[in-house]
C-alpha cells in the first residue's frame, strides 16, 4: 500500500485539539479560489510512502501529544486516498494515537466511509453555504458535503465544521447564520470554526506560474472575524 504525501507539519496547535502533527496529503478533486495549497492538486505527484513507513518517520512527536493532541490528516483532500488512510488510521488505533481527518468531502460517502469511521474526530471544511456559490468557487457540489454530514451524524462521529471567511464572498452576517442553519440541526457538530482568508499563500501561485484569483482581496482582520465568531451560539465557539 503506497500513499501520496504533499509534506508533514510536526507540531501544529492550529488543526484540530492539543498539539498535533499534521500530513498534508497529495490530490483533491476541488480548485477553490482561496486555496492554499494549489501544490497538493495533482494526485500522482509528493513522496510515496507506505503507512508503516509514515508512522516510524513520524512516531518520535508522538509524546508531545499530551492528553488531547494527535494526528491530523489534511491536504489536498486526504479522503482522495481511501484505503492509504483507512491502513494508517488503523496502525494510528493499535498504538492509542488521536486522529482527526480535515476534509472538504468532494467525495461520495460511500467511497470514503470505511476510512472514516477510523477516525476520532473529522473536521469538515464546508467551503459554501448555498449551491450556487459552492459551484462557483470551488467547481464542487454541497450537496456531497451535506450528505457526508448526515452519514457522520448517523455514525455518532465527533465533528468540527470549519469555512474559510473571505472578504465581500461570504463575510456577512447572513452567510454565517446561513452555515448556522445548515450544520445545527445535526447533533454530532460540536464546533463550528471560522478561519481568516489570508493571502500568505500568493508565493507558492507565483512559484507554480499561476495566478492566485483573490491577489488584490484584503486578509480579514482579527476584529471582523471575531465580530462574525461572535454570532454563533457559544457552545459552537
Ligand atoms: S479543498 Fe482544500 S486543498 Fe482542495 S482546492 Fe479547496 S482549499 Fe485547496
Amino acid at each position: 500500500m503506497i500513499g501520496h504525501i504533499h509534506s508533514i507539519c510536526s507540531m501544529s496547535t492550529k488543526d484540530g485539539p492539543g498539539i498535533r502533527t499534521v500530513i498534508f496529503m497529495q490530490g483533491c478533486p476541488l480548485r477553490c479560489f482561496y486555496c492554499h495549497n494549489p501544490d497538493t492538486w495533482q494526485p500522482h505527484k509528493g513522496e510515496q510512502i507506505t503507512p508503516t513507513e509514515l508512522i516510524d518517520r513520524i512516531s518520535r512527536f508522538f509524546p508531545f501529544f499530551g492528553k488531547d493532541g494527535g494526528i491530523t490528516f489534511s491536504g489536498g483532500e486526504p479522503l482522495m486516498q481511501p484505503d492509504f488512510l483507512f491502513e494508517t488510521l488503523s496502525l494510528l488505533k493499535q498504538k492509542g494515537i488521536h486522529t482527526a481527518i480535515d476534509t472538504a468531502s468532494a467525495i461520495p460517502e460511500s467511497m470514503v466511509a470505511k476510512a472514516t469511521n477510523m477516525a476520532d474526530l473529522v473536521m469538515l471544511d464546508i467551503k459554501m453555504n448555498d449551491e450556487e456559490n459552492y459551484k462557483l468557487h470551488t467547481g464542487g457540489d454541497l450537496s456531497v458535503a451535506l450528505d457526508y454530514l448526515r452519514f457522520l451524524d448517523k455514525a455518532n462521529k465527533r465533528v468540527w465544521i470549519r469555512q474559510v471567511i473571505v472578504p465581500k464572498i461570504n463575510d456577512r452576517a447572513e452567510d454565517i447564520l446561513r452555515l448556522y442553519k445548515l450544520v445545527s440541526p445535526f447533533s454530532c457538530v460540536e464546533r463550528i470554526e471560522l478561519l481568516p482568508f489570508r493571502t500568505l499563500c500568493k508565493e507558492k501561485y507565483d512559484a507554480l506560474g499561476m495566478t492566485f484569483p483573490l491577489e488584490d482581496t484584503p486578509e480579514m482582520t482579527e476584529s471582523e472575524i471575531e465580530s462574525l465568531i461572535a454570532l454563533l451560539p457559544e457552545r459552537y465557539r
